[in-house]
């Protein structure tokens, strides 16, 4: 090291929050109509709250800084049940059947975003997975 410093060029900004329109929203206020207040407008957040209103409940969803522009709007943002070697790394540490669980959850979830994007018709390509068939996961466990 050196102790000489090199400034890239660019914005050291995400580039989903670089790109994404500016939103506002009012400031809390009573509300009677409100049924369940979810607290942060992140994907968990944003996500609960859609499935909450999709289900007829009335939702009002409380966020302290700006909608999706936290941890959210600063991830690489793919979609995958792999996670580098977790599978592996639970079935050594917590046993084959957890593995699966985590494997099953994490099934669950590509497929809610994948039913999401296109019931909303969200303009979003995703591609198909060989991982994202249950039969050939745990085919690959059982090996
Ligand atoms: C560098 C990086 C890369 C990643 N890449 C991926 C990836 O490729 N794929 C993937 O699936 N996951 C990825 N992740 C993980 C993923 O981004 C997070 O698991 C996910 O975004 C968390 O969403 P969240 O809604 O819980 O949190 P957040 O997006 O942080 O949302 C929480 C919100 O709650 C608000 N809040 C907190 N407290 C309060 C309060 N008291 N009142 C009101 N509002 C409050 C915050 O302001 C925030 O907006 C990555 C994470 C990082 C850091």
């Amino acid at each position: 090291m050196t102790g000489t410093s090199t400034r890239l060029p660019g914005e050291a900004r995400s580039c989903w929050v670089a790109s994404a329109p500016p939103t506002s929203y009012p400031r809390y206020e009573r509300s009677d109509r409100t049924e369940i207040a979810v607290v942060g407008g992140g994907i968990v957040g944003l996500t609960t709250a859609c499935l909450l209103a999709r289900a007829g409940r009335a939702v009002t969803v409380l966020e302290a800084l700006s909608v999706g522009q936290q941890v959210t709007g600063r991830s690489t943002a793919k979609i995958t049940t792999q996670h580098a070697l977790v599978y592996s790394d639970l079935a050594a540490a917590s046993g084959l059947e957890r593995a699966r669980l985590y494997g099953e959850a994490n099934h669950a979830g590509a497929e809610l975003i994948a039913s999401l994007v296109r019931d909303l018709s969200i303009r979003l390509r995703l591609p198909g997975s060989r991982f994202r068939d249950p039969a050939r996961r745990s085919a690959r466990f059982a090996r």
